[in-house]
């Protein structure tokens, strides 16, 4: 089963035909419950990320609840569109990319199943690389660029804006850390889809992001954006050959996998 976890603005995916189901986690209820339905030859899990009325901050996501129900549900494969904030002049509001690396700037959040074990998951490359070619291969998409991770729900500050743009990081995020090492460490597949929604404080040189302009874009744009999202799970075989995301290597793990 493909996954799709929807962020700001992205609450429902399915029009008919989809079923909800309602699954407990050793970490809690996730986010909200997860309708599934058909996408292609797939079958395919939604969950909005925020939560249905948007109830959850970027740091209160209860990211370790919401992996581990999509793969209980028998999801492997999953994408994550976000919305993020530019940090390039050449990616305007609109844009839609398909990052290639990330940055940590989160802090404080549970970010790890392994608190005992020693278990260390290789993520060099933290998105799963067929998933990435399915969606970077579509029409008009953009693809590749570092993705920073902030903690939220704060914006940057302009001087922090422009040190993110001054190592060459291109996206600007609040919730794609740490779903991506959570996915990981269930050694399911996860690619980030990212939707821009404004050029970031430290390369625009008005007043600075403001939440109302971020959403009002995202609400330009959420039919194309749901579009690519549909595009990119028809564009996924119906098989599983990935073998980048067995993320283990054989390692007896602390629990059992749901
Ligand atoms: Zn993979």
């Amino acid at each position: 089963m493909l996954g799709v976890v929807g962020g700001s603005g992205f609450y429902t995916f399915f029009s008919a035909d989809a079923r909800s189901v309602s699954v407990d986690t050793p970490y809690g209820a996730p986010s909200a419950p997860i309708t599934v339905g058909t996408v292609g030859q797939h079958e395919v899990a939604f969950l909005p990320r925020h939560g249905v009325n948007h109830e959850y901050s970027p740091h209160t996501v209860p990211y370790r609840a919401n992996m581990w129900a999509l793969r209980a549900l028998g999801v492997r494969r999953i994408f994550g569109p976000c919305a993020v904030g530019s940090l390039t002049p050449d990616l305007g509001p609109g844009s839609m990319v398909v990052p290639d690396q990330l940055v940590d700037r989160t802090s404080a959040r549970p970010d790890t199943y392994f608190d005992s074990g020693g278990i260390h998951v290789s993520f060099a490359d933290p998105y799963c690389p067929t998933l990435r070619a399915a969606a970077a291969g579509l029409p008009g998409v953009v693809d590749g660029g570092t993705m920073v991770v902030i903690q939220g729900p704060r914006f940057s500050t302009r001087a922090e804006s422009q040190w993110f743009a001054g190592q060459g990081f291109r996206l600007v995020n609040m919730t794609g850390y740490p779903e991506a090492v959570l996915a990981r460490e269930l050694e399911m597949c996860y690619a980030a889809i990212a939707l821009v929604t404004d050029l970031d404080a430290g390369i625009e040189s008005g007043e600075g992001v403001r939440a109302v302009d971020v959403f009002a874009e995202f609400e330009r744009n959420i039919v194309p954006f749901k579009k690519l999202v549909h595009e990119a799970l028809e564009a996924v075989d119906v098989e599983r050959t990935c073998t980048h995301c067995l993320a283990h290597d054989g390692v007896k793990l602390p629990f059992e996998l749901p």
